[in-house]
């Protein structure tokens, strides 16, 4: 992938082409205490359960794909790029930057590096505190955005077509639950949700709370037209509002999510169930019988 910096076109080309021969992995295992997983196809790809952008799953599980030692592939949040986008996330800094600290910090494509006994990555506690801060104020301007954007025109009926025949949800319940701000709309539109977001928020808010990698030229929610708002709205979950492709993941969540999604109903009974479709899919069918409906993680 060709690299530029976006912050400084034309300067500091130098820096990025001794950073860019750098070990990926070497930084994989020593700056972000990653293990790998597994190896596969005469160790070209070398594989982890933890990604620079959406952070760590389950120790022995795979989400993320080192090739030939250079570039990166996300499967779970599809972010990729170079060790210079993986540094710049890790660090919060622009790619220029990170390439700078690179050549200062990171061993040299020939020294193996030595894998680490960690399984949890560690993030820099500084980083992770100004994620967490960024985030407090990022998830109830993207409320003000999908409501700002609810005003100016009604839901798109692509999406609204998904949800009710592809989700079977009614009318009434996306309504109560759009009232309710459970549920919110973003433009489908690539370039017009990126204009929304970034007049609404800011790039630089975007880029502090994870949801803009400042190396794309759009944030990675965009093309997520659906978005959950957990409770407290520290935490949201972007989906597509079609079925996903292959390798292609259903929802984006940032934010810690330790508050499970649910319907407050007028009952005694309270109901758990498997996902954020189902919470919606039982008042519509049953006029709200539960005091209470909680979603688990996933559906
Ligand atoms: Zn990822």
């Amino acid at each position: 992938m060709a690299l530029k910096s976006p912050f400084n076109p034309g300067s500091g080309q130098d820096y990025f082409e001794e950073a860019k021969q750098l070990s990926l992995n070497a930084f994989m295992q020593t700056a972000l205490n990653a293990k790998p997983t597994a190896r596969g196809q005469g160790g070209r790809h070398i594989h982890y359960s933890f990604c620079p952008s959406c952070g760590a799953s389950t120790p022995q599980s795979t989400k993320l794909e080192v090739t030939d030692d250079r570039l990166y592939h996300c499967f779970a949040c599809a972010d990729a790029g170079s060790i210079i986008d993986a540094a710049a996330i890790t660090w919060g800094c622009e790619p220029l930057e990170a390439a700078k600290r690179l050549v200062g910090v990171i061993v040299s494509p020939n020294q193996r590096a030595k894998p680490l006994p960690v399984v949890a990555p560690e993030i820099p506690d500084e980083h992770a505190e100004l994620r967490r801060a960024a985030q407090r104020q990022v998830f109830p301007k993207i409320g003000v955005s999908t409501l700002i954007f609810a005003h100016r025109q009604k839901p798109e009926p692509e999406v609204l077509k998904y949800l009710t025949e592809d989700r079977g949800l009614s009318l009434p319940v996306i309504r109560e639950a759009w009232c309710r701000q459970l549920i919110g709309f973003l433009p489908s539109d690539p370039h017009q949700c990126t204009e929304l977001l970034s007049r609404e928020i800011g790039q630089d808010l975007l880029v502090e709370s994870g949801i803009w990698n400042p190396a794309r030229r759009m944030p990675g929610i965009v093309g997520r037209p659906l978005v959950f708002f957990l409770p407290g709205l520290n935490s949201a979950e972007f989906r597509l509002a079609r079925p996903e492709r292959e390798g292609e993941r259903k929802g984006l969540r940032y934010g810690p999510g330790n508050i499970p999604w649910f319907w407050r109903g007028t009952s005694g009974k309270t109901a758990v169930v498997e996902g954020m479709f189902d919470v919606l899919r039982i008042p519509g069918h049953r006029g709200h019988p539960f005091r209470l409906i909680v979603g688990s993680d996933s559906d």
